[in-house]
C-alpha cells in the first residue's frame, strides 16, 4: 500500500496531454515526430510513477519532468551512427570505422548513391556487365596478381576460400599462426565453420619446412599462412616463408602429376594450393616503419602464392572490403561459389574501392590523398605544429585558470592490427586539470556530445593527438567540447 504521502505525489503528476504542452516538450516538434515525443512523455511520467512507489522520487515538478522529457527526447533525435572526432592517436581505430575514405573515395560513392549507376551494366556491350569487373582490372595491375575478387570483408574472404579449396580436405596451418585476429575471428574457428580439416604443424615459436613435409598427405589440399597481424614473438622463433611454402607444394604437386601418369590416369592430379590470409593488405611499403614495415601484397604474388587475401579497410585505406588476389583459375572458381554471391560488395563500396584503388596508380598521390597513408607516414616534427596550433584553440577558449595545456612527445599507433612493433613518435596536446577531472571530462567529451571527442587518458591528464584530427574545424571541437565540460562545473 502507498503511504499517504505516495499518494500525494502520485496525484501530483501531471498528465500526458500536461506535458506535451509545455514549452521544454513544445520545443521537441521541430526534431522529432509527435509519436516519438508522445513515447518519450509517458515514459517520463511512468518513470516518476515507479520512482514515486520505490520511494526514490520524493518530490514532483513538472518543470523537472518536462526538462527530463526534452533530455530524452534530444538524445532519441540523434542518429546512432554518426561522425566522432578521433583525437586518441590511433589511426586504425576499429572502434571508430577503421580508414577515413580519400575525398575522390567519398565523391564517387555520393555519385552512385544519387543516381542509377553502371553497377552491372556494360556500356561497351550495351548489355549485363558484372560487379567485379570496376576494381579487378586496377587491382591486378596494382599488385601484378592475374585476377581478383572483392567481398563483404577479409573475414568472408578468408571463410570463402577455405570453404571452395579446403572443405572435405586438409589445410596445414603453423601453431604460431593459430591467431585470434579479434572480434571472435579465429583461425581453428573459421576452419571448422567452413568444413576443412586443420592440420597443424611446429611448435608456438618455431615451425621449419620440414613440418610441413612431414604433414603432407594425399588429402591435402592447402598450405595456409597466416598473417599474425595485432601480435607478434620476438626472440627465439622460426616461420616459413611463401616462397618455401611455394616450393613444398611445386615438389608435392610434381610427384602427384608423376604418380598419376605412371597409374595412367587422365589429365592432372589434384593439386595442394598455397594460401596467405595478410590481413593488413598494405600496397606500399612504407619506409618511415624500416623492418618493421608490413609486406606488401605484390611481394606475396611475386613470391609465388595461388591466393593472398586482405582487408580493403585497413593499410590499404579504403573502405571495408576484402579483396582476394591470385591465380586465374582459382579466382574464377571463388567467383562462382555461391558464398561470393552471399557475402558480394554494395555499390557505394565498390565505388568507393575503386576510387581508392585508382589514387594508387600514382603512389605519390596515394601518400598525399588517402588519409590513413598519410597519416601513418607524416613525420612527428609535422605533427608539432598542429599540435600547437591544437593547445593554443583550447588556451582560446578554456576560462582562465581551469586547466594545464602543454605539448609533449608521445606515440601513435596503426590500429587494426597492422605494425604493431612501430611507436610512431607524435607530439600530443595535454590537458591537466585544476578543477574537475580527466575521467569526468572524458566522459562528457564522449557521452554528453552530439559529435563526441574520443582523447586519450593519461594518469590524471587528457591527451589529444592531432595526428588523428582531420582539420581545424575538429581543433575547434576539441577546444569546446572542453569549455563545455568546465560549463558544467559551475
Ligand atoms: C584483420 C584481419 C582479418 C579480418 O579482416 P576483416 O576485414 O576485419 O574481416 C583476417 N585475417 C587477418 C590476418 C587480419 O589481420
Amino acid at each position: 500500500m502507498a503511504t499517504k504521502e505516495q499518494q500525494g505525489l502520485l496525484r501530483a503528476l501531471p498528465q500526458v496531454e500536461e506535458l506535451l504542452h509545455h514549452p521544454y516538450v513544445l520545443a521537441l516538434e521541430d526534431d522529432l515526430p509527435r509519436v516519438s515525443i508522445v513515447e518519450t512523455v509517458r515514459a517520463v511520467i511512468n518513470d516518476a510513477r515507479q520512482g514515486i512507489l520505490a520511494k526514490t522520487v520524493t518530490s514532483v515538478s513538472t518543470n523537472d519532468l518536462a526538462s527530463q522529457a526534452r533530455l530524452r527526447g534530444l538524445t532519441l533525435r540523434r542518429a546512432s551512427l554518426r561522425r566522432v572526432v578521433n583525437a586518441s592517436g590511433v589511426i586504425i581505430h576499429t572502434n571508430l570505422g577503421r580508414s577515413v575514405l580519400a575525398k575522390t573515395a567519398v565523391d564517387a560513392v555520393n555519385d552512385v548513391a544519387r543516381g542509377y549507376s553502371t553497377l552491372e551494366y556494360s556500356t561497351e556491350h550495351m548489355a549485363r556487365g558484372s560487379r567485379h569487373d570496376h576494381c579487378e582490372k586496377l587491382i591486378c595491375t596494382l599488385t601484378g596478381a592475374e585476377a581478383a575478387i572483392a567481398v563483404n570483408n577479409n573475414a568472408a574472404a578468408v571463410m570463402m576460400v577455405l570453404a571452395e579449396f579446403a572443405q572435405g580436405h586438409e589445410a596445414i596451418v603453423s601453431r604460431g599462426e593459430q591467431v585470434e585476429i579479434g572480434g571472435s575471428f579465429r583461425i581453428p574457428d573459421i576452419m571448422a565453420q567452413s568444413h576443412a580439416r586443420m592440420v597443424e604443424v611446429g611448435a608456438t615459436n618455431k615451425t621449419h619446412p620440414i613440418d610441413y613435409e612431414r604433414a603432407l598427405s594425399p588429402e591435402t589440399s592447402m598450405l595456409l599462412k597466416v598473417h599474425t597481424s595485432n601480435y607478434r614473438m620476438i626472440g627465439f622463433t622460426e616461420s616459413v616463408s611463401i616462397k618455401e611454402l611455394r616450393h613444398i607444394a611445386d615438389a608435392e604437386n610434381a610427384r602427384r602429376d608423376a604418380a598419376a601418369q605412371a597409374a595412367g590416369l587422365p589429365g592432372t592430379a589434384d593439386h595442394v594450393m598455397v594460401y596467405e590470409d595478410q590481413g593488413s593488405g598494405a600496397f606500399i611499403r612504407l619506409d618511415c616503419f624500416g623492418e618493421y614495415a608490413e609486406p606488401t601484397v605484390a611481394e606475396s604474388v611475386k613470391q609465388g602464392v595461388d591466393l593472398v587475401s586482405f582487408s580493403g579497410d585497413k593499410l590499404l585505406g579504403g573502405p571495408q572490403a576484402g579483396i582476394v588476389v591470385g591465380r586465374r583459375e582459382f579466382i574464377d572458381r571463388l567467383k562462382a561459389n555461391p558464398l561470393a554471391r552471399a557475402m558480394r560488395l554494395d555499390k557505394m563500396t565498390l565505388a568507393a574501392l575503386e576510387a581508392t584503388l585508382r589514387l594508387y596508380l600514382d603512389p605519390q598521390r596515394a601518400l598525399a590523398e588517402i588519409p590513413t597513408l598519410a597519416m601513418l607516414a607524416t613525420p612527428a616534427d609535422q605533427i608539432e605544429p598542429r599540435a600547437q596550433a591544437l593547445a593554443a584553440a583550447i588556451r582560446a577558449t578554456l576560462p582562465a585558470g581551469c586547466a594545464e595545456v602543454t605539448v609533449e612527445p608521445e606515440i601513435s599507433r596503426a590500429g587494426g592490427g597492422a605494425l604493431p612493433m612501430c611507436d610512431i613518435p607524435t607530439f600530443v596536446t595535454k590537458v591537466s586539470f585544476v578543477r574537475g577531472t580527466a575521467l569526468g571530462c572524458d566522459r562528457h567529451l564522449i557521452s554528453k556530445r552530439d559529435l563526441p571527442v574520443i582523447g586519450r587518458l593519461s594518469h590524471d591528464a587528457l591527451l589529444f593527438d592531432a595526428r588523428t584530427l582531420l582539420n581545424t574545424e575538429e581543433y575547434k571541437e576539441v577546444a569546446l567540447g572542453l569549455a563545455e565540460y568546465f560549463d558544467t562545473l559551475e
